[in-house]
């Protein structure tokens, strides 16, 4: 039998992706059984070093093949303390019980995504003082040109084909569904990859297997992706939009017909009335704050529209979903998709009117007085200290503290160094 490897990934609190690898004998059939030690004194949020000793086990039967290009198999998994509890900090698990509470309510979430990201050839960075930063400088643009320049090109360069036929190959076939991939905007070698909707611990698992698989397979290649929400200061940032629907049974809950429900507008409401709180976990880099600004697509004001791509909230066109533009690929998939459901869900309870459509580029001509996105991390943390009732049925009250405190220290030590652009986590640069 020949040797592999098998990844588990899991996140911690402040939405850096991590991974715990075994070596296993040949394709992994039976996952039941398998737990590894970490050293949660060593990951935000976990525990303490007197009660340090914890397990990763894996939490699906979803797992991505990238054994042909010798990089073994990943699956998502959770976190168990050592008497066999699962972590209640664990972001997985928080998920999993916004989705008991959904199911009481007589509810199902459908959520899917598109991700946005740049693909280059090299990254020019520095490390910074603690070693799991890179700091991102500048990243060379000469050698990307190549890479294929325009939204929706059709000539997408050779460059990119067989990665990208590989890539959709890799996670079509292992149950994480790819339902469009695209050039986007950006002008230095963009790219969108839409994960078709999931239930919503199913696409938290898929956008961590789906970010894996992406930058292993273009490694393979010698290409390196960037999620950083905005490498290039002129250019497009890159989104992590979400669309999201509510059902019982077979009934979309957001529509009656092809108009919006109450119920879809009052998720709306509920989405806008704690836009800025929302932000500091859809948002929780101090990069993804270069993005919210005008011009770019990227959502500045508190607004929403049909089909309108300069508002935050959008019903795109073909229906059936309320699109969120605001999230980007720092956020934990798990904390930041619950936090959305929540705040629908309490604009639904409190039958909260989001107003009227906006119809108009909102970058261009402001009517009457919409509120701005946050401009930092600091100031939507901020906000969910004033904001942060509507998270409380699912987010323990510990957890929310701890956030704030470590998100607020981030922050600070960033705007600190004298020369820092960003920090941000190794696993979400590349
Ligand atoms: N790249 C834009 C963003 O930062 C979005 C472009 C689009 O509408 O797909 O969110
Ligand atoms: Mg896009
Ligand atoms: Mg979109």
């Amino acid at each position: 039998m020949y040797k592999t490897t098998l990844h588990i990934l899991f996140t911690d609190v402040t939405g850096a992706h991590r991974r715990v690898s075994i070596s296993i004998n040949g394709k992994p059939e039976i996952l039941e059984g398998i737990m590894i030690g970490v050293d949660g004194s060593s990951i935000p949020g976990y525990s303490s070093i007197e009660k340090s000793d914890l397990y990763v086990k894996p939490a699906s039967s979803k797992i991505i093949d990238l054994s042909r290009f010798n990089k073994g198999y990943w699956v998502p998994g959770k976190i168990v303390m050592h008497d066999g509890r699962e972590h209640p900090w664990d972001p997985r698990l928080i998920a999993d019980k916004l989705t008991d509470e959904l199911h009481n309510e007589g509810y199902i979430s459908r959520v899917g995504c598109e991700l946005e990201f740049y693909v280059v050839e090299n990254v020019e960075y520095r490390l910074g003082r603690e070693k799991q930063y890179l700091l991102v400088r500048n990243i060379s643009r000469n050698s990307i040109e190549k890479l294929g320049r325009s939204h929706y090109a059709s000539n997408v360069s050779l460059t990119m084909e067989e990665p990208f036929t590989e890539l959709i190959n890799v996670l079509n076939g292992n149950a994480v569904t790819v339902s469009k991939i695209h050039r986007e905007n950006g002008f230095s070698s963009q790219y969108e990859i839409s994960l078709a909707p999931s239930s919503l611990v199913g696409l938290g698992d898929d956008i961590l297997l789906a970010i894996a698989s992406i930058r292993e397979v273009l490694r393979s290649y010698g290409l390196t992706s960037v999620f950083l929400p905005k490498p290039f200061i002129d250019d497009y940032g890159s989104g992590l939009h979400i669309h999201v629907s509510l059902w019982s049974g077979d009934r979309n809950l957001f529509f009656d017909g092809s108009e919006l429900s109450n119920i879809g507008r009052y998720f709306i409401g509920g989405i806008l009335e704690h836009a800025e709180s929302l932000t500091a976990f859809t948002n929780p880099s101090t990069n993804s704050y270069r993005r919210l600004i005008e011009g770019f697509e990227a959502p500045v004001y508190v607004s929403w529209g049909i089909g309108n791509r300069s508002t935050m909230v959008r019903i795109p066109l073909n229906g059936g979903r309320i699109e969120i533009r605001t999230p980007d690929a720092s956020m934990n998939p798990y904390l930041g998709l619950s936090a959305i459901i929540l705040a629908g869900l309490d604009g639904v309870k409190r039958k909260i009117d989001p107003g009227d459509p906006i119809s108009y580029n909102v970058y261009e001509k402001r009517e009457g007085k919409l509120r701005r996105l946050p401009r930092s991390l600091e100031e939507a943390v901020e906000y969910l200290i004033s904001d942060n009732e509507y998270l409380r049925p699912i987010f323990p009250r510990d957890l929310l503290e701890y956030y704030a405190e470590i998100k607020l220290r981030e922050a600070r030590r960033i705007r600190s160094i004298p020369g820092i652009v960003d920090y941000i986590t190794l696993e979400h640069l590349a």
